[in-house]
C-alpha cells in the first residue's frame, strides 16, 4: 500500500513539473531565434541627421530605500549594455537630498541624470527629471503644482503607474511611462516563478522575462486617451523601475554573500527595455540636449533583449522632413515611413486604433487624414512565449490640420 502511494506521489510530481520542463524548451528555442536574427541586423544608416542614444528611465539606488543597489554596480552595468546615458529617480528622503546625492554627469562614459520620483497630493506618482530639493515635500502638493515648479526650473515631469491614477490627464505633464519593467515583473504568479526559476533560471537567466512579457496595453490606453483629450503632445517612455532589490541571499556574520539570486540586477534590467533617444548630429549627447530630445518626443521604446533596434525611425516624408514626436501639416503626397535594423511587422496605429500594417525591414503609409500616427514593430519569427508581442514603441507624429497647410486632401 505504502508503495502504491509512493509511486502515485512520484507520477504526481513527474507530471507537475512536465509544463516548467517545456517552458524551459520554449526559452531554448526562444534563445536560438533571437540569435539568428541578431546575425540578420542591418547596421544603422549613417545618413540620418540623427544620433540614436540608447539608455534607461526610472532607476533607484539605495538612497532613496526599497533598493539594495549601489553607484559602482551601476555604473557597471551601464557599462556593460553600453548605455549612452541614464536617468536616476530616487526616492526622496526627509532629511537629505537624493537627487543632490545620486549619480550626475558623465562617469565612465555615460551620461547620468539626477531626477526624483514623487508622489502628489491628488494620488499621482510623477517622474522629476532632473529631481529637485524640495522632492521630500511633493506630497503636499498637487500634480499641476509640481509639474508648473519643475517647467519653471527647466525640467521635466512625466506620469509613472499611469494606470494607477487618474489625474495626472488633467494635468501638463510632459510625458507618459508607458511600459514599467517592475510593474511587469509584479505579475508573476510566485509559484510558477519558483519552478521556472529552478528549471529556467541557471540557463536563461535573461529570458525569464520573456515568460510573462506583455504588452502595456492598458497603459498605452491611457496615453493614446490622454492625447486624444487634451489635444496636444505627451511623451511615452519606458521606465526600468530598477531596484536590485527582488530576489534572496544567505549572508555570512560578516556580510558576505554566500548564496544569491537576484531576479533584477541592474545589468539585466538595462538590456531587457531601453528608451532610445535622436538628437541631431551637431547637439551631440549633453544633460541639455538629451531633455530637450525627451521633451520633443523625439524617442521610443524598445525591448532590446529581443533584438538591438538601434537605428529604427519612425519619420514624415515631405518638403519638410519629420520625425517621431513632431507635428506635420496635412499636404498632399503626405507619407510616414517606418524603418528598423531588423525585417519586421509594422502596425500603424491612428488615435490609439490599428489602422494598418505591413512587414519588411521598411514600411510606407501614405497619410490622408489629420491625426496622432504612431507605430508598434513586432518580431513574429520570435516563438512562443513573446509572439506578437510588441518590440518597439514609436512616440507619435502628429498631423494637423491648419488652414496655412496647403492644398488639403478631400476625404
Ligand atoms: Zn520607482
Amino acid at each position: 500500500m505504502k508503495r502504491k502511494i509512493l509511486i502515485v506521489v512520484l507520477g504526481m510530481l513527474v507530471v507537475s513539473q512536465l509544463p516548467f520542463a517545456y517552458r524551459r524548451y520554449r526559452l531554448s528555442r526562444l534563445r536560438r531565434t533571437i540569435q539568428q536574427l541578431a546575425s540578420q541586423r542591418v547596421p544603422q544608416s549613417t545618413e540620418s541627421e540623427f544620433i540614436d542614444y540608447q539608455g534607461v528611465i526610472h532607476v533607484h539606488s539605495s538612497l532613496g530605500g526599497h533598493s539594495t543597489g549601489n553607484f559602482a554596480e551601476l555604473i557597471s552595468a551601464a557599462k556593460a549594455n553600453q548605455l549612452d546615458f541614464v536617468i536616476m529617480t530616487e526616492h526622496p528622503q526627509q532629511d537629505f537630498d537624493t537627487a543632490a546625492m545620486t549619480l550626475s554627469g558623465v562617469h565612465a562614459g555615460v551620461l547620468f541624470i539626477n531626477g526624483n520620483e514623487v508622489p502628489t497630493s491628488n494620488g499621482d506618482r510623477l517622474l522629476l527629471i532632473p529631481g529637485s530639493p524640495n522632492a521630500a515635500s511633493a506630497g503636499s502638493q498637487t500634480t499641476q503644482e509640481l509639474v508648473d515648479k519643475q517647467r519653471a526650473a527647466g525640467g521635466l515631469a512625466f506620469a509613472a503607474y499611469p494606470t494607477d491614477s487618474a489625474n495626472w490627464q488633467s494635468n501638463s505633464v510632459d510625458g507618459v511611462e508607458v511600459y514599467n519593467l517592475f510593474t511587469n515583473t509584479r505579475r508573476i504568479n510566485p509559484v510558477v516563478m519558483f519552478f521556472d526559476g529552478l528549471w529556467s533560471y541557471g540557463r536563461y537567466p535573461e529570458l525569464m522575462f520573456a515568460n510573462f512579457f506583455a504588452r502595456p496595453t492598458e497603459n498605452l490606453k491611457r496615453w493614446d486617451d490622454a492625447i486624444s483629450a487634451s489635444n496636444r503632445k505627451l511623451t511615452a517612455i519606458a521606465g526600468n523601475d530598477a531596484h536590485s532589490n527582488v530576489g534572496v541571499s544567505v549572508n555570512d556574520a560578516s556580510g558576505k554573500q554566500l548564496l544569491g539570486v537576484k531576479l533584477d540586477p541592474y545589468e539585466r534590467s538595462f538590456r531587457t527595455v531601453r528608451t532610445h533617444v535622436l538628437i541631431k548630429k551637431d547637439r551631440g549627447l549633453s544633460r541639455e540636449s538629451l531633455l530637450e530630445a525627451i521633451a520633443l518626443g523625439h524617442c521610443y521604446l524598445s525591448f532590446d533583449l529581443f533584438g538591438d533596434a538601434k537605428g529604427f525611425s519612425f519619420a514624415a516624408i515631405g518638403a519638410e522632413p519629420k520625425i517621431q514626436g513632431d507635428e506635420i501639416d496635412l499636404v498632399n503626397g503626405l507619407s510616414l515611413k517606418a524603418s528598423a535594423p531588423l525585417n519586421t511587422r509594422f502596425v500603424l496605429l491612428k488615435d490609439g486604433n490599428v489602422i494598418d500594417q505591413k512587414s519588411g525591414p521598411t514600411a510606407d503609409f501614405p497619410v490622408s487624414s489629420p491625426g496622432v500616427y504612431r507605430v508598434e514593430a513586432c518580431l513574429d519569427w520570435l516563438p512562443a512565449p513573446v509572439t506578437g508581442q510588441p518590440w518597439i514603441i514609436s512616440n507619435p507624429i502628429y498631423v494637423r490640420l491648419r488652414p496655412t497647410a496647403g492644398p488639403l486632401i478631400s476625404q
